[in-house]
């Protein structure tokens, strides 16, 4: 039997103040998914675990484990466990809500700990979005009834997605999309950086005819010339929740800050917006999104 799932949880100050904020809304409206389907191992970083017990979130739950505090390094910690891979000690995701404007977000814990979730092909959720819907995905893979207070979210008729891809991983957002095109095409908006929208048109041209119409996707400037901004943009809008961002992580961008810009500005709305930046994960997701589209 597969073991149940290690998830690494911290949370920045701002998403842990009281019984309104994001990360015990998120344990409260996920909790069936986690106390009856997941049942997942919880590696906590010692400030974010002092609330979860002062909040009184998830209590009697057995599987809470106390990682050191930010200061003492518990951050860092959380890196080390998501590039291990012994079933034992290592990490299968990482849900660490993210205040855009706490220096500690910009650490370089923080930076490195998404690195390397991208770099050993596991999920790095840092909106509230992003990780109720993980939760939410994970849960319905496993057995679980469609939770109905998220239906609304998951109406794709009613939906964007944003598509980029660094150019080592542009083949293989081709063949993702054209794997998962089914799920791509019902969303009622898709956007993309120039070039990989480009890429995505003709893919659309070739899968759908001219029925894809010129625009399948619609393409903003490409990455380095500001697309990335203009869609952090349609997300701090409200316009676009999802984003699915295959990031090369192996090479120097010059566009750096553009790309930080994007993941941030989900984090600023990050009840409304999630990124997915990871091949793997990716793949995962379409998969799952597919079954929680369906009709019950
Ligand atoms: P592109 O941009 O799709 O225009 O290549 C992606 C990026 O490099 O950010």
């Amino acid at each position: 039997m597969k073991r149940p799932l290690r998830i690494g949880l911290a949370a920045n100050r701002l998403h842990i103040q009281g019984a309104d904020s994001a990360l015990p809304r998120l344990l409260n409206e996920a909790r069936e998914s986690i106390v009856t389907y997941l049942r997942p191992q919880f590696v906590v970083v010692g400030r974010t675990l002092d609330a979860i017990q002062r909040l009184k979130i998830l209590e009697g739950y057995p599987h809470l484990e106390r990682f050191p505090y930010g200061r003492e390094g518990g951050l860092m910690r959380l890196v080390s466990r998501i590039v291990d891979h012994d079933p034992e000690q290592g990490l299968d995701a990482i849900i660490y809500l993210m205040d855009p404007v706490d220096p500690s977000s910009i650490f370089p814990e923080a930076v490195a700990l998404k690195r390397q979730c991208i770099i050993h092909g596991k999920p790095f959720l840092s909106s509230f979005a992003g990780a109720r819907e993980w939760l939410e995905l994970e849960a319905v893979a496993a057995g679980a009834a469609f939770d109905p207070r998220l239906n609304d979210v998951f109406d794709l008729s009613r939906e964007s997605i944003a598509l980029i891809a660094h150019d080592s991983m542009k083949q293989n957002m081709l063949a993702l999309a054209e794997k998962h095109f089914t799920l791509l095409d019902r969303f009622s908006t898709r956007y993309a950086t120039g070039t990989t929208g480009g890429l995505l048109n003709e893919l659309a041209m070739r899968i759908k005819g001219p029925a894809a119409g010129k625009n399948w996707v619609s393409p903003l400037l490409s990455g380095p010339m500001g697309g990335d901004a203009q869609i952090a943009e349609l997300i701090l809008d409200k316009k676009c929740r999802r984003t699915l961002f295959l990031e090369d992580p192996h090479v120097a961008r010059q566009h750096e800050a553009d790309i930080q810009l994007l993941e941030r500005a989900a984090r600023t709305v990050s009840d409304f917006a999630s990124c997915v930046t990871e091949l793997k994960f990716a793949e995962r997701w379409c998969t799952l999104m597919q079954l929680r589209t369906r009709s019950p």
